[in-house]
C-alpha cells in the first residue's frame, strides 16, 4: 500500500473585519478534524487585499483563534515583538513570488492570457445577455488577440487583468458533506485570477497555497461551494492534485435567515466582551451543524475530539439558538470554581480587585449561579458595592405593620452576628416578617440573594450600617 498522505487542513481568514462566529466554526471543525485524525491545522492569512486587509483586524483573528484554543501547528517563526506563541501564520503577502510563478506558467502555456476589456464595455455587454434571458459570461473577445497586439497594448500603458481559460467541461467533485457535487464550467466564462502578475485574485491564490502548503482537506462553509470548480479547473491546468472537499452549512438565525448583526452579535470579540467563556464557544459552535451520536450537549474539547465526525455534518444550515448559548454558558460558569472565576470578573466588575480576596469570593458565591454572562455580574452585585436608593415601604412583608417591622430588625440588630439565633427568630416570628425586611435592607431590591448569604459577604459593621438606615427610613427620618 502506498503511505498514508498525511492531514492537513487550514484556515485561511482574510483580515477584513473581526473573527465572524462563521470562521471560528470553520476554524473549530479544521481544528477538530485535524486533532481528531492526528494531522495539522493551520492558519494562513489571505491579505492579498491590501485596500480591505487591516492589521487590527488581523490581530483580532490571531488573538481570538487563540484565546478559543484552536492554536495552529506550524508557521514561520515569530520575532519577540510580534504575538505570543511558537508560531505565526502564513500570510498571502509574503507569497507573491509562488502566485507569480504560476501565473506565468499559465500565460506560457497559454492557458491563461491578458484581458484589456473595459469595465463599461464587460458591463454593457453583461446588461444585453441578462436582457436576452442569458447567464452572464465574459465573451473570450481577449482570447484571440496576438502577442504583439498583447506587447503593444502593455507598453503602451492599457489597463489589464489575467483570465484563465475556462474549458468546456463538466466539473464533478466529491464533498464529504454534500456527496457528488457537479458544475458547468462552461457557464462560468474566463476567470480573473491575477489583475496583474503580482497582484493574483482569491480563487488562484488559494490553489497554490493549498498546493504549496499540502492541503490534505478543504474544510469550509458552503458560501464557497460555487468557488470550488474554479479552483479545481485550475488545479488540473497546473497539474496539482485535488484536496478533498467539505462544505459546511450556513450558520441562519432563528427565521432561518442568513445570520446577521440585527439577530445577533456576529464577532468572537463581541461574545468576549460580553462575557461568554472560551469553553462555552467551542462547545456551542460544535453543535452548529453537528452533533455526537448520543444526545449530550456538553461536551469537552476532548470529549469531541473523540467523537468529531465529518461525515455526520447535516447538509441543512445551522440554527444559531442564542437561549442554548446561555445555557450552554451558566452551565459552564457553574463548574467553575469561585476563585477561577475571580479573575475573569474583574473586567465586569474592575471594584472586586478593591475588597479582601474572601468578601470578593464571598460574593461570587452569591451570584454564581445567576449569571448568564460574566457581564450579568455587574448588575447582580451593585448592591454590595453600593447601596441603592429604595423606598421605605419596600421593607414592609405584605400588611405588616411599620412599627412591627421596626421592632423586628432592632431584634435583628441585637442578635447579630448569630445567624442561628436570627434564623429561631424568623421561625417564631414569621419568616416573612423578619428575612424580607432584613433582606431589603441589605440589597435595597426586592429581587436578590437570601439575607443570610449576603450577610456573609458583607462585613458586620456594614450590615448593621444598612439595618440602621432601614429603620431610619421606617421612621421617616430619611425622607421617607
Ligand atoms: N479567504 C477566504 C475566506 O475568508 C478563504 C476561503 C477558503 O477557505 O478557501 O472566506
Amino acid at each position: 500500500m502506498p503511505p498514508k498522505k498525511p492531514i492537513r487542513v487550514r484556515i485561511a481568514p482574510s483580515p477584513t473585519g473581526y473573527l465572524h462566529i462563521g470562521t471560528a466554526r470553520t476554524a473549530l471543525f479544521n481544528w477538530l478534524f485535524a486533532k481528531s485524525q492526528g494531522g495539522s491545522f493551520i492558519l494562513r492569512i489571505e491579505d492579498t487585499d491590501l485596500e480591505r486587509s487591516n492589521i487590527a483586524f488581523e490581530k483580532d483573528i490571531i488573538e481570538n483563534l487563540r484565546w478559543l484554543g484552536l492554536t495552529w501547528d506550524e508557521g514561520p517563526a515569530l520575532e519577540k515583538s510580534e504575538y505570543i506563541g511558537d508560531y505565526g501564520p502564513y500570510h498571502q503577502t509574503k507569497r507573491l513570488a509562488s502566485y507569480e510563478k504560476y501565473i506565468k506558467k499559465l500565460l506560457d502555456e497559454n492557458l491563461a492570457y491578458y484581458c484589456f476589456c473595459a469595465k463599461e464595455q464587460l458591463e454593457e455587454e453583461r446588461q444585453a445577455m441578462l436582457s436576452q434571458g442569458m447567464a452572464p459570461k465574459y465573451s473570450g473577445r481577449c482570447r484571440s488577440l496576438t502577442s504583439e497586439q498583447v506587447q503593444s497594448m502593455i507598453t503602451a500603458g492599457d489597463n489589464y487583468v489575467i483570465r484563465f481559460k475556462m474549458p468546456s467541461a463538466q466539473i464533478t467533485f466529491k464533498d464529504m458533506i454534500r456527496g457528488s457535487v457537479s458544475f458547468d464550467a462552461d457557464l462560468m466564462g474566463d476567470l480573473v485570477i491575477a489583475k496583474n502578475i503580482q497582484t493574483p485574485l482569491y480563487n488562484f491564490a488559494v490553489v497554490i497555497d493549498d498546493y504549496e502548503m499540502n492541503i490534505s482537506h478543504v474544510i469550509r462553509g458552503e458560501d464557497h461551494l460555487a468557488n470550488t470548480p474554479k479552483q479545481i479547473v485550475i488545479q488540473k491546468a497546473l497539474g496539482f492534485n485535488e484536496p478533498q472537499y467539505a462544505h459546511l452549512p450556513l450558520i441562519l438565525d432563528k427565521e432561518r435567515g442568513k445570520m446577521s448583526k440585527r439577530f445577533a452579535a456576529t464577532s468572537i470579540k463581541e461574545y468576549r466582551d460580553q462575557g461568554y467563556l472560551p469553553k462555552t464557544l467551542i462547545n456551542f459552535m460544535a453543535f452548529l451543524g453537528w452533533h455526537p451520536q448520543d444526545d449530550r450537549e456538553i461536551l469537552s474539547n476532548e470529549e469531541l475530539i473523540k467523537e468529531f465526525d465529518i461525515k455526520r455534518v447535516q447538509k441543512a444550515g445551522a440554527i444559531f439558538n442564542l437561549e442554548k448559548l446561555d445555557w450552554l454558558n451558566a452551565q459552564y460558569i457553574k463548574t467553575l470554581p469561585d476563585a477561577e472565576l475571580l479573575p475573569l470578573l474583574l473586567p465586569f466588575k474592575p471594584q472586586l480587585k478593591d475588597l479582601p480576596e474572601r468578601t470578593a469570593l464571598k460574593i461570587i458565591a452569591t451570584a454564581k449561579d445567576r449569571l448568564k454572562k460574566l457581564s450579568d455580574f455587574k448588575s447582580l452585585t451593585d448592591f454590595f458595592f453600593t447601596m441603592p436608593n429604595y423606598n421605605a415601604s419596600l421593607l414592609l412583608w405584605k400588611n405588616t405593620a411599620k412599627d412591627k417591622t421596626i421592632k423586628n430588625l432592632k431584634t435583628i440588630l441585637q442578635l447579630l452576628p448569630d445567624a442561628l439565633e436570627i434564623k429561631q427568630f424568623a421561625e417564631k416570628e414569621g419568616r416573612g416578617e423578619v428575612l424580607w425586611p432584613l433582606r431589603v435592607a441589605l440589597s435595597g431590591k426586592d429581587i436578590s440573594p437570601g439575607p443570610f448569604e449576603i450577610m456573609e459577604a458583607l462585613e458586620e459593621n456594614e450590615t448593621k450600617n444598612r439595618i440602621n438606615i432601614a429603620i431610619k427610613k421606617l421612621r421617616g427620618d430619611n425622607g421617607l
